[in-house]
């Protein structure tokens, strides 16, 4: 499952990854606020995407 990472803060950009299978930044989404620190998103530039490892 992929996750949406906001690179400023390391944590996860969206409540729910609607990234799913695609694996592609929605970047039509764009500006949204980061689920975890409430900062302002503009681009893609400001997240990267990362591989959450169901253990
Ligand atoms: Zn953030």
């Amino acid at each position: 499952m992929l996750t949406l990472i906001h690179k400023e803060c390391g944590c996860p950009a969206l409540d729910e990854s609607p990234v799913g299978e695609v694996c592609a930044i929605p970047i039509d989404r764009f500006p949204f606020t980061c689920f975890s620190c409430l900062e302002e998103i503009d681009d893609a530039s400001e997240v990267r995407l990362s591989e959450e490892m169901g253990i």
